[in-house]
């Protein structure tokens, strides 16, 4: 499943875009955003590096 995105938390930093490895997030008008939910392969390593808590995975 891939990340949900809190647009009131997310600062458009871009490190999660940087540390996902199938290009998944791009970070535009300042926001993180889901541009490729297929190709997520469910690594979180984007939950990992986003300080702002603004990434999570609901089941
Ligand atoms: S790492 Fe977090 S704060 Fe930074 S762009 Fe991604 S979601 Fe937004
Ligand atoms: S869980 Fe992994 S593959 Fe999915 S968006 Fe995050 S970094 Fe990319």
């Amino acid at each position: 499943m891939p990340p949900v995105i809190d647009r009131e938390k997310c600062t458009g930093c871009g490190e999660c875009v940087n540390a996902c490895p199938v290009e998944v997030l791009e970070v535009k008008d300042e926001k993180c955003e889901v541009v490729k939910p297929d190709e997520c392969v469910d690594c979180r390593a984007c939950e990992a590096v986003c300080t702002a808590g603004a990434i999570s995975f609901p089941e």
